[in-house]
């Protein structure tokens, strides 16, 4: 029954079959985790359909059973780790979406690829007009609701047709927070993005750093492996081939953005 949800993809960074591989040792379950022989990007092989993500495996029921799963099996981690974050949230402001929008969108409209219930967008000031990218209908439907008097809106759609949805040059900021390792065509949401992204204008990005010292040193049990959620597994070298690919100029990757001790980078991209 499951495999009738799930496609076999090829890899999402140089499109080589690796199908007569043996799954690489990341792999769980009926989730088969490859790394390409050719381009050695490590990825989710077998993924959900999009139909299945509209509500069956949608992220606010996967993540809730992820959570529970951790909560048993590792409790104390799970605290402290839970106390750390909201220390670096709500004590010590460290909000770097903020920061980076603040610094780099201009007045227009916005763009949230895979906004969930239009937290991030609800949040943006006056000179922002929020429009959101989400597969789930219940949280495209509890986004439009919140949205409804600012004249943006939430797509209810997956991410490449949805952003398909746009006319070009349409947005002066696009952002893709903790979403493109969800995508089973990065390549393909990226070029879309540069298509609907004005010139001048900058996307935002943070995705889990495959390259972070947590994942060589916990392995599986690393919190970015997420199945099946997480499809891709970006390390800082194929994250910045595939957005220039897409068209996308580099416009901050510091070393501090994709940092070994963090779990996750970012990276701020223009269209020039
Ligand atoms: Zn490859």
């Amino acid at each position: 029954m499951l495999a009738e949800k799930l496609i076999v993809r090829d890899c999402p960074s140089c499109s080589t079959c690796n199908r007569g591989q043996v799954p690489f040792k990341y792999s769980e379950g009926p989730w088969v985790i490859k790394e390409c022989a050719n381009c050695r990007f490590v990825y989710l092989e077998n993924v959900p359909v999009y139909a299945a993500l509209q509500v069956e495996l949608a992220w606010e029921s996967t993540s809730e059973t992820e959570r529970e799963k951790k909560q048993v099996s590792e409790p104390v981690r799970q605290f402290f780790s839970s106390q750390i974050k909201f220390l670096r949230k709500e004590v010590l402001k460290r909000d770097k979406l903020s920061a980076l929008i603040g610094q780099y969108f201009h007045a227009g409209n916005v763009l949230d690829i895979g906004c969930a219930s239009a937290d991030m967008l609800s949040r943006l000031d006056e000179r922002f007009i929020p429009f959101g990218v989400e597969i789930s209908e219940f949280l495209a439907a509890e986004g439009n609701r919140r949205l409804k008097s600012r004249g943006g809106g939430v797509v209810q759609a997956n991410a490449v047709l949805g952003t398909s949805s746009f006319e070009s040059n349409f947005f002066t900021g696009i952002i893709m927070s903790a979403f493109l390792e969800h995508e089973a065509s990065p390549a393909a949401l990226l070029k879309e993005s540069f298509r609907v992204l004005a010139v001048g204008g900058k996307a935002i990005i943070k995705v889990p750093n495959y390259n972070c010292i947590a994942r060589v040193a916990r392995g599986k049990k690393w919190c970015g492996f997420r199945y099946p959620d997480h499809v891709n597994y970006f390390t800082p070298g194929n994250l910045r081939s595939m957005c220039e690919s897409a068209g996308f100029s580099i416009e901050q990757f510091t070393l501090a953005d994709r940092y070994f001790l963090s779990d996750n980078m970012w990276i701020v991209l223009g269209k020039r």
